[in-house]
């Protein structure tokens, strides 16, 4: 009889009230030691084992945690260490490699934190890291720090390792093995779990500036292997009998390069270990190794990696459900399987009885023909992705929506709970019905994947709405009435939409929070804000202004509160990036408009420009929301319909809104997409129906206007190319987006492709919001003079990359007068 384990691929690191948060936050401020900050998170790493073992599981994982980011551990890890940071830190590295036993600990914690963060130049040859750097990792001044990058299609980010000529690949720590250590010290057997070698190198850049521009990353992997191999065998002299491999990499399409490398380095790691053991003390049990795939399916993978020596493979279950077909399954006999049934990507509770079932029916007498020898019920993927725990939201949350829920230490227990379930069934014949009583009827494996859009005409029937996804006339017929109306100069300038929020709105809002101030005085506050906004656009001769978002937090949260079906929760921080957490509102109902959400705000702000006009006729206001695709991006969705009917539902509440915003005189309407990239599926194969029903929610979303209304759209991604087809059938009128690593060459080629040519107005960034400098007139005039080689002058906005509300008002007056200087001279000139 195949015996049934359980266990965890990973679990949050952040802590039950993101004490890692503010553990790290404090080491940065000089609040917290580096022996403190080690102590803090060693306790974390303790709780959390201690948690995971005594709701029962039985393979604790080690190595998932990381005070930052897993990949920037294993740049650490494996001395993938750029030029600038090895430079500033030869010294200490010197001291690290020397000693691997301990000493050395709070000079890696220096070196770590530099490359996560940066060194502003002020604090440099002390250590000190600073926050001072954008998204993309640029410092002012100083050292850069390591760029980030969106870890597959999660709203996590990771850190980019930078390879270079000069890379000298050795293992510099193995805190993992420390861990494994800390862990037996507390009474817990865990097992070490490492990202393989082949997503690493996926998320690795080349060094730029070091000579090293020609060389291929993937050519590395051989020097990388070995330093798995050092790994590996120091945890196997150790006496660990497992480790896991993760690469999630296996759920993408990969090309045939890469998928040659992977097979060359897992065989060179088997023949390295080998090679090792012979030449070594063999005395030791030879590691286990178990590769594991998630985020999808293997699919075609699983050709490459089947007969890799591996021990054991995890499979998602849960949105690579699939695999179980494969005929590839056949060669798993006398291996370990780890089947990933409970969710790590949403936050609904298990129905476990189903799975239950399905596990009796479907997998396990399969797995045992196939002569598996063990086989784990586990997570998905990691546990990163989902809250710590429901517990804090029980006084807060409708207890309908509570009901429902299902983070971190739930899915644990569900895990648990399976496993019980399948083991009392398979040893004495039967299973505690009671056990699986928890509510849920409904078995929802497929919520991200296989998505049938629903015609969109039904949830417009649904609505009562009459609802095309069509403007009434082509974007040539629109443009002329809206340039008669609007009367715009050429090259009109604009924003993005939010101003900053200084500190100042922020201690009104926690005030009006804490009720200690009324609600008609906190109105007045952001209405008093949103007139200076509107002045001080003016003055500085801005063409078309915005309201400057000062009652918003956040692009999501803001909207989910005029909706019907959204909440949110008290404590389901989710880490972003860092020490950075976010919240994401829960999509648990029908998506309904419960009143108008920005008409009085924008309303406002347009009177007050009509009145500083004096002549009652203004500059036009832009009304400004966020759009379906980027509102599901951000949030926790249903999962018991498609998410292409969610889309529908939410793009129908803000096709209300849009309409009633221009039956109040608002012109111009900028519905913000910034997500819609990072929406687009792993597979190429599933990124049809995504982009089916994003265009369409979009569509819906704007299409209720008169040709005479001007739509507008955002986006924070400069790839444009990627996502060309969606933004041509999105059908805006106008494109603001990303622009600041600007790809010019791209968005040439794509105008000059006539076949398939964006052809409305667009405006590309001309300078980069994200960092503090202030973009000089000739810097953007260059940026200016080569987009206008590739874009009618007509064509043409002049506006900042992103929203401004993380800057301060003397930068963004600074910046925002240069960039109207450089509109007005050079409209003199074309
Ligand atoms: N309108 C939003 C702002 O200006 C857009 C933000 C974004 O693109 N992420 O802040
Ligand atoms: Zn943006």
């Amino acid at each position: 009889m195949v015996s049934v384990q359980s266990s965890v691929l990973g679990f949050p690191r952040m802590g039950s009230d993101r004490q890692l948060k503010k553990a790290v936050e404090g080491f940065w401020k000089g609040t917290i030691s580096g022996p403190q900050l080690t102590s803090i998170t060693n306790q974390l790493k303790i709780d959390h084992w201690l948690l995971m073992k005594n709701l029962g599981i039985d393979v604790v994982p080690v190595g998932d945690f990381s005070m930052y980011d897993h990949i920037l551990d294993l740049a650490l890890m494996f001395n993938i260490i750029p030029t600038r940071f090895a430079d500033e830190f030869s010294d200490k590295l010197d001291k690290i490699s020397q000693s691997r036993s301990g000493e050395s600990v709070y000079d890696q914690l220096d070196v770590y934190f530099a490359m996560a963060r940066g060194i502003k130049s002020s604090a440099r040859k002390n250590g000190d890291s600073t926050s001072s750097r954008n998204k993309a990792g640029e410092v002012a001044d100083g050292i850069p720090s390591l760029e980030m990058k969106k870890w597959f299609d999660t709203n996590y980010h990771s850190m980019v390792p930078e390879i270079s000529k000069s890379t000298q690949f050795k293992l510099l720590n193995n805190n993992i093995l420390k861990d494994i250590k800390l862990a037996k010290q507390n009474g817990i057997e865990s097992r070490p779990t490492i990202t393989g070698p082949i997503t690493l190198i996926h998320y690795c850049k080349v060094e730029e500036g070091n000579g090293s521009e020609s060389i291929n990353k993937w050519d590395f992997y051989k020097d990388l292997i070995s330093v798995y191999v050092e790994f590996i065998l120091e945890l196997e002299s150790n006496g660990v009998e497992w480790v896991t491999l993760e690469e999630p990499v296996l759920s993408l399409d990969l090309n045939e390069s890469v998928k040659e490398t992977f097979k060359s380095a897992y065989r060179l790691l088997e023949k390295e270990l080998a090679e090792a053991r012979r030449n070594g003390d063999s005395s030791n049990r030879k590691i286990n190794i178990i590769l594991a795939n998630y985020f999808g399916a293997y699919e075609n993978n699983l050709n490459l990696v089947i007969d890799l020596p591996f021990d054991g493979f995890h499979f998602d279950l849960v949105l690579g459900v699939d695999d179980l077909d494969s005929e590839n399954l056949i060669k798993l006999s006398g291996k370990t399987v780890s089947l990933g049934l409970i969710d790590g990507r949403n936050i609904w509770k298990a129905n476990t009885r189903g799975l239950y079932d399905f596990y009796l029916s479907n997998v396990s007498a399969r797995f045992r023909n196939y002569g598996v020898k063990d086989i784990q019920i586990s997570s998905s993927c990691p546990l990163l992705y989902v809250p710590f725990s429901t517990s804090p939201e029980k006084e807060h949350l409708d207890e309908e929506v509570y009901n429902k829920l299902s983070f971190a230490v739930e899915k644990v227990q569900e895990i648990s709970l399976l496993k019980k379930a399948i083991n009392d069934y398979e040893t004495i014949g039967k299973t505690d019905a009671g056990l699986f009583d928890n509510g849920v009827a409904v078995l929802n494996r497929n919520h991200r994947k296989g998505i049938s859009t629903d015609d969109p005409s039904e949830a417009i029937g649904n609505s009562g709405i009459k609802a095309s996804p069509y403007r009434e006339s082509e974007f040539k017929v629109r443009n002329e009435v809206q340039r008669k109306l609007l009367n715009l100069p050429l090259l009109p300038t604009t924003t993005i939409g939010s101003f900053p929020q200084t500190e100042q709105v922020r201690i009104q809002r926690q005030k009006f929070r804490k009720s200690q101030i009324t609600s008609q005085e906190y109105d007045e506050f952001i209405k008093s804000k949103t007139k200076e906004c509107i002045k001080w656009q003016h003055d500085i001769g801005l063409d078309v202004l915005v309201h400057g978002e000062f009652e918003r937090t956040d692009m999501v949260e803001f909207f989910g509160n005029y909706l019907t079906g959204f909440t949110t929760t008290k404590n389901g921080w989710v880490q972003s990036y860092g020490s950075r957490c976010v919240k994401p509102p829960i999509i648990y109902g029908d998506v309904k408009r419960k009143s108008p959400m920005t008409v009085e705000i924008a309303k406002f702000a347009q009177d007050y420009a009509n009145e500083l006009a004096g002549n009652g006729n203004g500059k036009p206001v832009k009304g400004m929301l966020t759009g379906p695709v980027t509102i599901i991006q951000w949030s926790f969705v249903r999962n018991d319909i498609p998410i292409g009917r969610t889309a529908m539902q939410i793009a129908l509440a803000i096709r209300e809104e849009v309409c009633d915003l221009e039956a109040n005189g608002i012109a111009v309407i900028q519905v913000d997409e910034p997500a819609i990239r990072e929406g687009l599926p792993l597979r190429k194969k599933d990124q049809i129906e995504y982009k089916k029903w994003s265009v369409t929610s979009f569509k819906v979303a704007t299409a209720g206007v008169k040709d005479s209304t001007q739509i507008h759209t955002h986006m924070c991604y400069s790839d444009f190319n990627e996502i060309l087809e969606m933004i041509i059938d999105m059908d805006a009128d106008v494109l603001t987006i990303e622009n600041s690593k600007s790809n010019l060459k791209l968005i040439k080629e794509s105008h000059e492709s006539s076949a398939n040519a964006y052809n409305a107005e667009i405006g590309p960034g001309v300078y980069d919001v994200h960092s503090p400098l202030i973009p000089s007139v000739s810097e953007m005039r260059n940026r200016i003079v080569e987009l206008l080689k590739v874009y009618k002058n007509q064509n043409l906005w002049i506006n900042p990359d992103c929203g401004l509300k993380t800057r301060n008002e003397a930068e963004v007056d600074a910046s925002l007068k240069n960039m109207v200087a450089i509109a007005r001279e050079l409209r003199q000139s074309i």
